[in-house]
C-alpha cells in the first residue's frame, strides 16, 4: 500500500499550472492537517505502507511544526515499513532549515525539488517566484539536514526556450547531483493564463521538432551523467527510481489524502472533490468508480509501457492484447518476452500512437 497526501498551497499560481493548489490561502494550513489527519482516521489500512508522497502545491510551505504533526499522526495510523520512501516536493526559495529538520527527523528520505530551469527571465516568464540560485540553495540546505536522496523537476518547450538554454538547464542541474530528474514538456491546460495566451497567438512556444529535439538531448547528455531513463520523463541514478512513482506505474494500490487527491485500490479508482472549504468542514465529497476488467487490463498495459523495462502482464491482459503487441514487435516498436513487454527506442517516441491502436 502507499500513501499520498496532497498539499495544496502555494505562493502564487504559475501561468502553466492547472493542479488543484490555491495561492494566498496559507492561514489555513493548521486546519487542512486537522482535516487530513480526520481523513486517515476515516480510512485505515491493514497493509503495510511502502512509500508515501507529499505532493502538491507546494509541501514546503507548511511550516514545520505542521509537517512534524502531520508525519507523526501518519505514523500513528498507517504501518509504515521500514525501507518505507517517504518523498516531500519543494520548491526553491519555499524551503527552510527548520522545515527540512522537521521533515528529516519524521521520516522524510527524499525530496523532489522543482527547479524548473536556470534562466531567471524563463522563470519569470512561467511565473515560479524563485531563481537558480535558491534551486542550489534547496540542494544545500537538503544536504545539510542529511537528505540525500534528491530529486530535481525540469521543464521543456517553455515559451522562449531554445535548445541551448535547455542544454545550460540540464547541465546546472547536473552541476547539483541529483540522484533522479523528472524533464515534462509544457502542456498546455485550459483554463491557465498560458492557455489562453496561445489561443489568442501570443505564446511563442519551440515548435515540435525543437521539442523533439530538446528530449533527444536529454537522452544524449544524462546517461553521460550516470542517469538513466527508466520512464517515459524520468531519469535515475541505478538503483534510484521513484518507488512510488513506479508504484502507480505497476498498479499498486494507494490511498489518496487531501483535497483532490485520487486513490487506487484493487480496481476501484477514488477522487477527492477539489473544493478546499469542503474539505476544511471536514465534509469532502468522493467520486468513485470500479474500472471494468478491459479498461483495468489496458490501464496496466498503459501504465506499465511508460517505463524502459515494460511490464509483465497479467494473464488477462496478455490475453486482450497479445494480437496487438505481436503486430507491434513485428514493426519493431515493441518487444515481449513470456508475458512481459516493453517498448523498443523508437517505440517509445511514438507510445501515444501505439496505445491508441491497442485501446480496446
Ligand atoms: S508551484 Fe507547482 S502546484 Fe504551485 S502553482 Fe506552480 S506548478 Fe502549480
Amino acid at each position: 500500500m502507499m500513501l499520498y497526501i496532497h498539499i495544496p498551497f502555494c505562493l502564487r499560481k504559475c501561468a502553466y499550472c492547472d493542479f488543484v493548489s490555491f495561492a494566498g490561502r496559507q492561514e489555513e494550513m493548521p486546519r487542512y492537517v486537522d482535516a487530513l489527519i480526520a481523513e486517515m482516521d476515516r480510512r485505515p489500512s491493514a497493509e503495510a505502507v511502502t512509500s508515501v508522497f507529499l505532493g502538491g502545491g507546494t509541501p514546503s510551505l507548511l511550516p514545520a511544526p505542521q509537517l512534524a504533526r502531520l508525519l507523526r499522526a501518519a505514523r500513528q495510523r498507517y504501518d509504515f515499513s521500514p525501507r518505507c520512501e517517504i518523498t516531500a516536493e519543494a520548491n526553491p526559495g519555499a524551503v527552510t532549515p527548520q522545515w527540512l529538520e522537521a521533515a528529516a527527523s519524521g521520516g522524510v528520505n527524499r525530496l523532489s525539488i522543482g527547479v524548473q530551469a536556470c534562466q531567471p527571465e524563463l522563470l519569470r516568464a512561467v511565473g515560479r517566484p524563485h531563481d537558480f540560485a535558491a534551486a542550489q540553495e534547496a540542494f544545500a540546505l537538503a544536504r545539510a539536514a542529511g537528505i540525500e536522496n534528491l530529486s530535481a523537476d525540469l521543464m521543456y518547450a517553455l515559451p522562449g526556450q531554445t535548445l541551448r538554454m535547455w542544454e545550460e538547464s540540464l547541465r546546472a542541474v547536473l552541476a547539483l547531483s541529483p540522484w533522479h530528474l523528472s524533464l515534462y514538456a509544457l502542456t498546455l491546460a485550459p483554463g491557465t493564463p498560458f492557455y489562453d495566451l496561445d489561443a489568442r497567438g501570443l505564446l511563442p512556444r519551440p515548435d515540435e521538432e525543437e521539442e523533439f529535439a530538446m528530449q533527444e538531448a536529454a537522452q544524449r547528455i544524462l546517461p553521460a551523467h550516470g542517469l538513466f531513463r527508466y520512464e517515459v520523463s524520468n531519469y535515475a541514478k541505478p538503483g534510484c527510481a521513484c518507488r512510488h512513482n513506479v508504484g502507480y506505474w505497476t498498479r499498486r494500490s494507494y490511498i489518496g489524502l487531501g483535497c483532490a487527491a485520487h486513490s487506487l485500490v484493487g480496481n476501484v479508482r477514488r477522487a477527492n472533490a477539489s473544493d478546499l472549504d469542503a474539505y476544511l468542514a471536514g465534509a469532502p465529497a468522493a467520486e468513485q468508480e470500479t474500472l471494468a476488467p478491459q479498461d483495468a487490463a489496458f490501464e496496466e498495459l498503459m501504465l506499465g509501457l511508460r517505463m524502459t523495462e515494460g511490464i509483465r502482464l497479467s494473464a488477462r491482459a496478455w490475453s486482450l492484447f497479445s494480437p496487438g503487441i505481436a503486430h507491434f514487435c513485428q514493426r519493431g516498436l515493441m518487444c515481449a518476452r513470456g508475458r512481459r513487454v516493453w517498448l523498443t527506442a523508437r517505440g517509445m517516441d511514438v507510445m501515444n500512437a501505439v496505445l491508441a491502436e491497442l485501446m480496446p
